[in-house]
């Protein structure tokens, strides 16, 4: 799940802003954590508790209400008694991929996954997006090939992950639809963390997201390296590591 947080850390401060040239410089001053690291580890918490995915997405956001949100998102937040709005936006997958390190098996990675999605993010693209990523993250970690798990994906899932297609730069697309093959065709194919990070930047637009999905599926593959994890644990505050640190251990104890 760091490789989420450190995606959307590096990806930070080129959101909105013209495509960086590769080789650009993967931490500076103007990083920072955005939603996508908040509502990934407020998933995270509400599976480690048991708690019920609203409820901690809520507290979470309160929290940092300043993070980056979507205008309806904040909204559906900020107010309790709001339900599910429809949305098809590419937040549904960016906080869902601790369900892919913690389910126990496949059955379980679809219905947490379309379960964390479903609170906020109700329409069917952003539900299959957010069982995509965990399932990603479920096969990988648990040795499935890029190669099966790339066919997994377009064919469960229908997304085009061919490099001409995938890999379309400009314009801003914040749909799950529009931010799932980027995202897992860079993940799929680079040959290491960083290398996936960097193609989905380079691409430009929702840079954070880009990089926080690209970064969690690529860890299930290849990790992440310590000095990249390092820094981007120090970019946290401390009641979000403390998150971090319970999911690591639970991690830990199921090995
Ligand atoms: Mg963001």
């Amino acid at each position: 799940m760091i490789g989420a947080i450190a995606g959307d850390i590096i990806g930070s401060r080129f959101e909105g802003h013209p495509s960086p040239p590769d080789g650009f410089d993967l931490f500076q001053a103007d990083c920072g954590f955005t939603d996508d690291t908040v509502c990934t580890l407020a998933i995270a918490h509400a599976l480690l508790e048991g708690e019920d995915f609203g409820v901690s997405l809520r507290r979470f956001v309160r929290r940092y209400p300043h993070a980056g949100y979507g205008g309806m998102f904040i909204r559906w937040a900020m107010n309790d008694d709001l339900p599910a709005y429809g949305s098809w936006g590419n937040g549904a997958p960016m906080r869902g991929s601790a369900v892919g390190w913690l389910a126990r098996d496949e059955d379980e990675v679809l219905r947490l996954g379309a379960a964390q999605a479903a609170v906020s993010h109700d329409h069917p693209d952003a539900m299959a997006a957010a069982q995509a990523v965990a399932l990603s993250v479920y096969l990988l970690r648990h040795g499935t090939s890029a190669e099966v798990v790339r066919n997994r994906m377009s064919s469960q899932f229908g997304y085009s992950l061919a490099p001409e297609v995938a890999f379309r730069q400009g314009g801003f697309d914040v749909s799950s639809r529009g931010t799932m093959p980027p995202a897992l065709a860079a993940a799929l194919s680079a040959p290491d963390w960083e290398s996936a990070v960097r193609k989905v930047i380079v691409l430009g637009g929702d840079t954070d997201t880009l990089a926080c999905i690209a970064g969690a599926v690529a860890e299930a593959v290849h990790g992440v390296p310590d000095d990249i994890a390092d820094t981007a644990r120090a970019h946290l505050t401390e009641d979000l590591v403390e998150v971090l640190e319970r999911f690591e251990d639970r991690l830990l104890g199921q090995s």
